[in-house]
């Protein structure tokens, strides 16, 4: 997606902070953290949003969020908590078209979300 700036990211073009790559995602800092540790898990495959997925992508997601408890543990957030979520349309506050995971963690969250 040539105006995709997630798809730019993956492929070189625009620059991040990226802490891990691997087949099928990569996951980077986000440039305006919310917390303490706020990196966005992004697929490699550009899908615009959650409504998107089919079937095809059932261990994708998988892999998705096996990757951000793996980071969370690295991070050192895992044993005390953290929050993972997909933003999905307007309600939402999606603001960028290629699902990613959010992983906020590093301070205490409230509940609900606002
Ligand atoms: P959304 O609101 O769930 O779509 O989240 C989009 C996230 O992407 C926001 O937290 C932004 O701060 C983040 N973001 C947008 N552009 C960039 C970038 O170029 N690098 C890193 N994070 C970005």
């Amino acid at each position: 997606m040539p105006d995709c700036i997630f798809c730019k990211i993956r492929d070189g073009q625009v620059p991040a902070r990226i802490v891990h790559r691997d087949e099928h995602c990569l996951a980077i800092e986000d440039i305006n953290p919310q917390a303490p540790t706020h990196l966005l898990v992004i697929p490699l495959e550009h899908i615009p949003t959650m409504n998107d997925l089919t079937e095809a992508h059932r261990e994708l997601v998988g892999h998705l969020h096996l990757t951000a408890a793996k980071l969370a543990r690295q991070r050192g957030i895992a044993d005390r908590g953290y929050r993972l979520v997909f933003n999905t349309w307007r309600d939402a506050g999606q603001t960028v078209f290629h699902i990613h995971l959010h992983l906020l963690g590093g301070r205490p969250m409230e509940w609900p979300p606002g």
